[in-house]
């Protein structure tokens, strides 16, 4: 297995990360998730643009170019030889006796690896079922930070409820899935929240977006509520890994059962459509 250390494609065991590298011990750090297809990662230039912009955020220097580092991640993508799967890059601030304080110019560490996997064929069929919780995270969910404790705080709930993933409220407001945005179709029109600081604007979601745009469907980024989600015609939710689920059930703050609707179904096509056309060229 192959794996990006700095700016070096290395052997997973050759790699040992510093006791005191902040993203270990203030998780002070940033990531991105690729998914690839046919050996083609998708939307590359999308995800390392957010990348860019998380780092630019946190004041957080980037040791190379952003050009460099999709180079070096379509080599790890190469030396292991990945089809279908994902591949992962993140940037710590590197190591620096612990302290709170973070140095603007520290250098900072990016890893990466990547690892066979097929899309999810029955949850995108079949739909999954999900569990509504409050949104406990904080105030810059923007940011693709590596504190991801409210989201796995979340996505532990809902498993503990046998449903696929977390939904969450700020205040009776939907933000968006632990690890997914969320979209609510009503008499044919489709809202989600906006990209705001409360929720990360997914790519998954721009896609879709520009997609409906396309096809004629209106797409209202609004806020809309608990109530409005019990309400709903349909429900989906998108991300890089799913593509979009659509969402038979919600228990816990509000329950409810969806049908997997026609909303639902064209744009789940037409995002699959373009990653085929994206493997062609
Ligand atoms: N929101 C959260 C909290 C996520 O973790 C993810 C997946 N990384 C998304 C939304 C979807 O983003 P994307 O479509 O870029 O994968």
């Amino acid at each position: 297995t192959f794996v990006l250390f700095n700016n070096q494609i290395t052997e997973r065991e050759n790699v040992s990360i510093d006791m005191e590298d902040r993203g270990y011990n203030f998780g002070d750090g940033i990531y991105e998730v690729v998914y690839i297809y046919g050996g083609k990662p998708f939307s590359m230039d999308e995800h390392f643009r957010r990348f860019e912009e998380s780092a630019r955020k946190l004041e957080m220097k980037m040791p190379c170019p952003i050009e460099e580092l999709k180079e070096k991640t379509a080599e790890l993508i190469q030396a292991n030889n990945i089809h279908n799967g994902i591949v992962y890059i993140q940037m710590t601030r590197g190591a620096s006796a612990r302290a709170h304080l973070y140095e603007k110019e520290a250098a900072c560490l990016i890893t990466g690896f990547a690892r066979k996997m097929d899309p999810p064929a029955e949850a995108q069929e079949k739909g999954v079922k999900t569990y509504l919780t409050p949104d406990i995270r904080w105030l810059r969910c923007d940011i693709k930070s590596l504190n991801l404790l409210g989201n796995t705080m979340a996505k532990r709930i809902a498993a503990d409820h046998a449903c696929g993933e977390a939904l969450q409220h700020r205040d009776g407001i939907c933000t968006e899935g632990s690890s997914s945005n969320l979209f609510i179709v009503k008499n044919n029109e489709v809202h989600t929240h906006p990209a705001n600081n409360l929720i990360l604007n997914g790519i998954t979601r721009q896609h879709i977006l520009q997609i409906a745009g396309e096809q004629g469907i209106t797409v209202k980024e609004a806020p809309f509520s608990t109530e409005e989600l019990q309400a709903a015609d349909e429900v989906f939710i998108s991300s890089t890994t799913m593509e979009i689920a659509p969402v038979i059930s919600v228990e816990g703050d509000v329950q409810a059962t969806y049908p997997i609707g026609s909303v639902t179904r064209a744009l789940q096509k037409k995002l699959k459509d373009k990653i085929k056309q994206n493997r062609v060229h």
